[in-house]
């Protein structure tokens, strides 16, 4: 299993990218993460998220069932550890889309991640994007752009840098990171099992 860890500042349009990429690779899953978040017109339970209650979240947090969670802008976003293990025991690469503190933590546990961070052509894309939904305050929106300015400070820490200009192209870029990542790591895997099995 690869691991494919994908940040980027709200509004950069990450979703539509994602959604490109997991139709273009069959072996590459989302990672479908919690939130208390409110659900967004055309979203789905269980396809772009867990939505859950604070509560429901928080217990599941003290269970010890999350890898990693963080509090965004007001609301908390979790993955699983079921799901990274589901993803591994079904032989699957997964596509983790978290903020860059989850992208961090993700890493200092799996350090063999790939890391990704998606750009928008402009700050005015980034704005017209955010307000374009229509879904969010503009209070809320504020509040996203501010956090967006802070992380724009820590995209070198990311492996890779895309921007997406179009959505189609963005994609083909990071699909081609992704390829040459997951063949490279198929490839050292399996010359380590026949190094193993020569030395056992
Ligand atoms: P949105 O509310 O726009 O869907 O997501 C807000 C931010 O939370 C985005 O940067 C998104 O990538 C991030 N996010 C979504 N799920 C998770 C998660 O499970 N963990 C972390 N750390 N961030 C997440």
């Amino acid at each position: 299993m690869a691991l494919v860890i994908l940040s980027a500042v709200s509004g950069t349009g990450k979703s539509t990218v994602v959604a490109e990429l997991l139709k273009r690779y069959p072996r590459l899953r989302l990672s479908v993460s919690h939130t208390t978040r409110a659900m967004r017109p055309g979203e789905q339970d269980g396809v772009h998220y867990h939505f859950v209650s604070r509560p429901e979240f928080e217990a599941l947090r003290d269970a010890g069932g999350f890898a990693e969670w963080t509090e965004y802008a007001g609301n908390l976003y979790g993955t699983a550890h079921q799901t990274i293990k589901a993803a591994e025991e079904a032989d699957l690469d997964l596509l983790l889309e978290v903020e860059v503190e989850g992208a961090h933590n993700l890493v200092s546990q799996f350090p063999a991640a790939l890391t990704v961070f998606l750009l928008p052509p402009s700050i005015e894309a980034l704005a017209q994007r955010l307000r374009g939904r229509g879904t969010e305050a503009e209070e809320v929106i504020a509040r996203r752009l501010e956090i967006g300015r802070r992380e724009f400070g820590k995209v070198t820490d990311f492996q890779y840098w895309v921007i997406n200009d179009r959505v189609e192209r963005a994609a083909e870029e990071i699909g081609q990171i992704y390829s040459a990542f997951a063949d490279r790591r198929r490839r050292l895997k399996s010359h380590v099992e026949r190094l193993q099995a020569q030395n056992a």
